[in-house]
């Protein structure tokens, strides 16, 4: 039996250690900061046992008989790879695209993993049986996992061996013992950390050789003594109703700073261990980072399908739909939706089968790569195009959709605010979504969220140059300037 949205949310009871600013949380499920977007991860874990998605979300693991979520499925043909997109897409509609984390992400990456355990042996820790239990596990337990696999930046001009003379910065073993080891230290940013039942602690960025003690990787629970969990500003606090911030009401993930002090690791939860290569290559040469981008990928053209159809909404209230400059504005959106959409659907057709990867398959490299070019730099300006739909509607819109009740000022806003298409009510409503997915803060932070969670601009960007592809295409350009000086001569 799939696990439900209940035992995921009872388990979220564990005395984890979460400060949202000085105060310490006593309970995310039942924080007036986090308990709208804990019900919304539990209802994914819900949605998976319906019986109309069971066969969409859920598989038989061909070992064990036991049934799963889709995203653990390590793909080993195209027919995979496109029935968990369908699965990716399922669940990235319940939230319109806007949870970033939702447990398929990273349960993807954990197969990733699995498909590769040989990556993690071979050096002077051997983390394969390790790896692959956790996979096992998480699967059985249908466990959501989440990750902080980035470095505090304190000094970029010194490696974290360096900086840590001065003061312990980085995560690193602190002591070791013969049944695992104490863990301090820092990691930027746990997205939904605070949600998850595990967290992988790592690193994704190549450390230098003398970051040795820094090189280790491992799973550890949130509610681990020694673990703390520091949030950012709650959206979920800020909303007013659900009606006046439908997304930030239900939808804030939230992101954190995950804080170790001697927290203890047994040798059962790493992965690596002081190995810069194997730590690195856990995310590059297994499958996880293409896995977790097809979910990243899918769920984008999903959001963004959501933000074409609100624009759609938009124009209609407006009356502008058959206005010619408008159906162009609208039909740029509804090209970058295809376009979007593409390098999902490209990224599959293009799939790669590696004679290492053991007979899983992986999506597209250099499209993979590509979306996170492509997204990166299309969401602001998307949000900005919606934005320019609405005009001032956006922005003369009361406090409150309650306020319409107001025997005071209720008429005056039921009069003004209608549009010759929509009441008020429907319209100021319309109105106050948009402006949580393109001008609150919490959409300020997703804009943030689409252009950095796979990484820096400065580095995916430079990332594309070590495909292949520059070599490819300057034989291509080689060989043409070659033939076209040729049919110069010859003329
Ligand atoms: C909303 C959000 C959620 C996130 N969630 C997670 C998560 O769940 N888990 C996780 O591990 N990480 C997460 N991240 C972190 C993310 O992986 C990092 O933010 C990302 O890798 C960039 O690293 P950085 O923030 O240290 O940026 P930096 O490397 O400091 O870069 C910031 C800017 O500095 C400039 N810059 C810095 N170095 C250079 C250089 N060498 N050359 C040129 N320009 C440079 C560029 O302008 C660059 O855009 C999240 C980030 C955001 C914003």
């Amino acid at each position: 039996m799939m696990r439900s949205g209940a035992s995921y949310l009872a388990g979220l009871e564990d005395r984890r250690t979460v400060w949202l600013g000085t105060e310490q949380v006593d309970s995310v499920v039942r924080s007036p900061a986090f308990r709208n977007a804990a019900q919304s991860f539990a209802r994914l874990y819900d949605l998976n046992r319906q019986s109309q998605w069971q066969s969409v979300l859920t598989c038989q693991d061909a070992q064990s008989d036991v049934r799963h979520s889709r995203a653990f499925l390590i793909p080993r043909s195209y027919a995979d790879l496109v029935s968990k997109r369908e699965a990716h897409k399922r669940w990235a509609e319940e939230s319109f695209g806007f949870l970033g984390r939702s447990p398929d992400y990273m349960a993807s990456g954990l197969a990733g993993f699995a498909a590769r355990p040989d990556v993690f042996a071979g050096g002077s820790f051997d983390g394969s049986a390790n790896v692959l239990a956790l996979y096992q596990r998480a699967m059985e337990q249908d466990l959501f996992t989440a990750f902080t696999i980035t470095n505090p930046k304190i000094d970029k001009t010194r490696s974290l061996a360096q900086q840590g003379a001065l003061d312990d910065i980085g995560v690193r073993a602190v002591r070791e013992t013969d049944a695992g080891i104490f863990v301090s230290g820092a990691k930027t940013i746990g997205t939904a950390a605070i949600f998850a039942d595990e967290i992988i602690v790592g690193t994704i960025e190549p450390l230098p050789a003398d970051d040795v003690d820094y090189a280790l990787s491992f799973v550890v629970s949130p509610a681990t003594p020694g673990v703390s969990l520091i949030s950012r500003t709650s959206y979920e606090s800020l909303a007013r109703s659900a009606e006046d911030n439908p997304l930030s009401h239900r939808f804030d993930e939230s992101d954190a700073l995950l804080v170790l002090d001697e927290a203890f690791i047994p040798w059962e939860r790493v992965l690596t261990y002081r190995d810069v290569q194997r730590t690195f290559a856990m995310w590059w040469d297994t499958p996880a980072y293409t896995n977790m981008a097809h979910q990243a990928s899918t769920r984008f053209w999903t959001k963004l399908e959501f933000l074409a159809g609100l624009a759609t909404l938009v124009c209609d209230s407006n009356g502008s739909t058959g206005n010619p400059q408008v159906r162009g504005q609208l039909g740029r959106l509804l090209g970058y939706v295809q376009l979007a959409k593409s390098t999902v659907l490209g990224a599959e057709a293009g799939f790669e089968t590696r004679p290492e990867d053991g007979g899983a398959v992986r999506l597209n490299q250099e499209i993979t790569y590509a979306q996170r070019v492509l997204a990166g730099e299309l969401y602001p300006k998307f949000i900005h195009e919606l934005r320019m739909l609405c005009g001032g509607a956006l922005t003369h819109l009361p406090e409150s959709v309650h306020d319409l009740d107001h025997p005071g000022i209720g008429p005056m806003l039921r009069r003004h605010l209608r549009s010759s298409q929509q009441s008020a009510e429907a319209r100021i409503r319309l109105m106050k979504l948009v402006w949580d997915a393109t001008g609150s803060e919490f959409a300020s932070r997703h804009a943030h969220y689409e252009q950095f969670y796979q990484g820096a601009p400065h580095v995916y960007l430079a990332q594309m140059t070590f495909t292949g592809l520059p070599e490819q295409y300057s034989r291509f350009a080689s060989q043409a300037f070659a033939a076209m000086e040729k049919q110069g001569a010859d003329t």
